[in-house]
């Protein structure tokens, strides 16, 4: 079966075309700047990358633009639009009501509308883009998938804020984590990797990528993570602070004059090891390169991040009684094998030994523990969109 991908954002929306029988992506790319000017990249399996720059005043001239180049003489994946036969959105927040990947009906499109106020920048696309589907490719299935769906396994008191119990029964103010369609498929890749049985098993996940969170999976379901109401919370990442004490929000506003979406604006969009950083940069390889060159600040901002890992690590250690798998993934998961060996100088204790070989392998699954490691650690590429897929024809099989 051929399924269409699609992750909508307010500005912007990146879809693949996948085989789900050979798993293999038939094509993919992304629509920028939609409601601005509009720029299509298109890229069929094995060819070169298209740019096109056209007018995309809304969502609907931009999938109609992605369905225009799947099916284009020269350089289309397929020759005719009914060939696709089913769609996966990425859906981000699904509150509550959704605690696994969902057939797109209308009382689901309702659902996802009354959860809009938890992610009012995310929810409103990824529906227009489900509507725009339905308009273009009318009685093809779709299935909306949740970033905050694998997570909704939590315990209460793992997901409770420890706040006036109103305020989670009135306005669903809980912990849901984020990045649950990743958490999902790396750790049960993992298990599938190692040969072991997810039924049977402790596993953390770190995803470490511009957002970061850390998960923990027991027997194949998550019993906590580190972000909470929105993605803002829990490790430092690119630009967002992650934890801090709520205080600083009221503080901060009255030394800055701002109210608190000013604050808030603050710590998503020019914290973590940016603002660590004085502003040099939030990516990595950068950081690195500056730490290397003797940059304090690009020091300590690696080192905070680092910090936070580890820390959160070890609670879930102790969360879950112990820990036999932790996976790496994501950008800087999958790419940064110094962050890694960073992070596991602290789980001596646990037994772990990284090899250094291993750990400098990238780009598949690869086991970077040695041998006599208590603990395997292992990096896991993720592969949201083949999740989503997996995720649609499950679905429509039922
Ligand atoms: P993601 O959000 O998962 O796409 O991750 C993006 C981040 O991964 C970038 O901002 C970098 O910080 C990091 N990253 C990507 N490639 C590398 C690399 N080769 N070495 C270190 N960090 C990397």
């Amino acid at each position: 079966m051929k399924v269409l991908i699609i992750n909508c954002g307010s500005s912007s929306l990146k879809y693949q075309l996948i085989d789900s029988e050979t798993e293999q992506v038939l094509a993919k790319g992304l629509c920028e700047r939609i409601g601005i000017d509009g720029r299509l990249v298109y890229q069929k399996a094995g060819c070169d990358k298209e740019i096109t720059e056209a007018s995309m005043p809304t969502h609907n001239e931009a999938i109609a633009m992605v369905l225009d180049a799947l099916t284009n003489d020269k350089t289309g994946a397929i020759s005719d639009l009914k060939e696709i036969e089913a769609i996966g959105h990425r859906v981000v927040h699904g509150g509550e009501k959704f605690a696994s990947s969902v057939l797109v009906t209308d009382d689901m499109i309702k659902a996802v509308e009354e959860c809009a106020d938890l992610a009012p920048l995310h929810n409103p696309a990824n529906l227009i883009g489900i509507n725009v589907c339905s308009k273009l490719m009318p009685g093809v299935p779709q299935v909306g998938v949740f970033d905050t769906a694998f997570h909704q396994t939590m315990p209460e008191k793992a997901f409770k804020y420890a706040i006036p119990t109103e305020y989670y029964e009135q306005y669903g103010i809980r912990k849901y984590g984020f990045h649950g369609t990743s958490h999902s498929f790396v750790s049960k890749e993992a298990a599938k990797f190692l040969g072991k049985d997810i039924n049977n098993s402790k596993i953390i996940v770190c995803h470490l990528g511009n957002g970061a969170s850390i998960s923990a999976v027991v027997n194949g379901k998550c019993v906590d993570t580190s972000m909470g109401l929105t993605p803002l919370a829990g490790l430092a990442m690119g630009t967002r602070s992650g934890d801090l004490d709520p205080s600083v929000v009221e503080f901060l506003g009255k030394k800055l004059n701002l109210d608190a979406s000013g604050v808030l604006n603050i710590l998503n969009k020019k914290s973590g090891v940016f603002g660590l950083s004085r502003g040099l940069s939030s990516d990595f390889r950068d950081l690195e390169a500056a730490a290397e060159a003797g940059n304090h600040d690009a020091q300590v901002a690696l080192e905070v991040f680092v910090y936070r890992v580890v820390t959160t690590i070890g609670s879930y250690v102790a969360a879950m009684d112990g820990v036999d798998t932790i996976a790496f993934t994501a950008g800087i998961g999958e790419n940064d094998g110094h962050v890694r060996a960073e992070v596991m100088k602290n789980f001596h204790y646990l037994g772990i030994e990284i090899d250094a070989e291993k750990n400098s392998i990238r780009g598949e699954n690869v086991k970077i523990s040695t041998d006599d490691s208590k603990v395997d650690v292992v990096v896991i590429p993720t592969n949201e969109e083949l999740a989503i897929c997996r995720d649609t024809v499950a679905i429509l099989s039922k």
